[in-house]
């Protein structure tokens, strides 16, 4: 249950919300221009993956820390190769010798990533920033992040330096029914959480889930039926839904078959679309992809929706150019 949206117009500095329904909870790719985000959205962030730290994607981060400042935030950062540096270099322009006894302990947790490996640092607003090396977790299935409700994976792209793109799945929900839990006579409780768990977990059908209940001060009533009889009555599964945010790449074999596999049935697409095709050279010589070219991948990964930005200020009044030409591209193949 979520919503993804540009934070700015296709025009502005790239980056997108995303943001959980009824839960303190967002998630932000890429930290350019957040005045479009008020105070109370930035304060619900508790994730951000930045593509790469182009000023576009990364003047945002100061305005972040302004916000954040004093209060209990704990934000995990995700980004390319050199991002500790990059962090540290902008956290050391400012001053920090009254932060020791701010009651409130806004902490970074900052992944720097890498092809293969990645390492993680925290500063702690009252030790004055200062860089502390943190272990790294790593997951099964190779996300950068991952947790019962969704994961966020990247794959590098080209764009004359390493530039991350990002996909973030949801994972499926298991919805109770609840009139047909009445109908079986069985009662709301705790119980319901653990078989949610058990059938994102996967356990087979023929496991004995114990239904209870309290009866009175002590007294537990309790009950066994079958995780398929369960499923069949009592439960419906929504599937999840997948987004992907692709910025600032060049046009390449390579870098199109990741584009593909990363995009793979995606949802919705955030995808740039920085030139028209008729300026594909252009486009080439500054590493980023044409509307044409944007259309054309998303239609390969087999996307439902894109989301088009990153528009080139020399369009400004004719987007509509640009939005037909992928439009086109990924309606068509044309
Ligand atoms: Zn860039
Ligand atoms: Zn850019």
């Amino acid at each position: 249950m979520f919503s993804a949206h540009l934070i700015n117009d296709p025009f502005g500095d790239p980056g997108v919300y995303v943001e959980f329904r009824h839960k303190r909870r967002a998630l932000l790719f890429d930290l350019g221009d957040l005045h479009n985000l008020s105070p109370r959205k930035l304060l619900k962030i508790n994730h951000i993956f930045v593509s790469h730290t182009h000023m576009d994607h990364f003047i945002g981060f100061d305005y972040l820390l302004r916000v954040c400042l004093g209060r209990d935030c704990h934000i995990s950062i995700f980004g390319p190769p050199g991002f500790h540096r990059q962090i540290e270099n902008k956290i050391n322009a400012y001053t920090w010798n009254l932060v020791e006894n701010y009651t409130n302990d806004f902490a970074l947790h900052v992944t720097e990533v890498h092809p293969g490996h990645k390492s993680r640092r925290s500063y702690h607003c009252r030790r004055a920033f200062k860089p502390e090396i943190e272990e790294t977790d790593e997951t099964p299935s190779g996300a950068l992040f991952e947790d019962s409700s969704f994961a966020v994976k990247g794959e590098f792209l080209d764009h004359k330096i390493p530039c991350l793109a990002y996909s973030f799945e949801e994972k499926s929900r298991v919805n109770i029914k609840k009139n047909a839990l009445l109908e079986m006579g069985l009662p709301v409780g705790a119980w319901l959480m653990e078989l949610k768990d058990r059938i994102l977990r996967g356990e087979p059908d023929e496991t004995p889930i114990r239904v209870w209940w309290k009866e009175g001060k002590q007294k537990a009533g309790e009950r066994f039926i079958l995780l398929s009889e369960l499923k069949a009555a009592i439960v419906k599964m929504t599937p999840g839904q997948k987004v992907t945010y692709v910025t600032d790449a060049v046009y390449n074999e390579d870098n199109a078959r990741k584009i593909i596999e990363l995009a793979h049935g995606s949802d919705l697409m955030f995808i740039e679309a920085t030139f028209l095709h008729e300026e594909a050279d252009k486009a080439a010589e500054k590493h980023h992809l044409t509307a044409r070219q944007a259309g054309l991948l998303a239609r390969r990964a087999g996307a439902k929706r894109i989301s088009l930005f990153h528009f080139s200020p020399k369009y400004k009044g004719a987007a509509e150019h640009l939005v037909e030409e992928a439009m086109r591209a990924f309606n068509s193949g044309g």
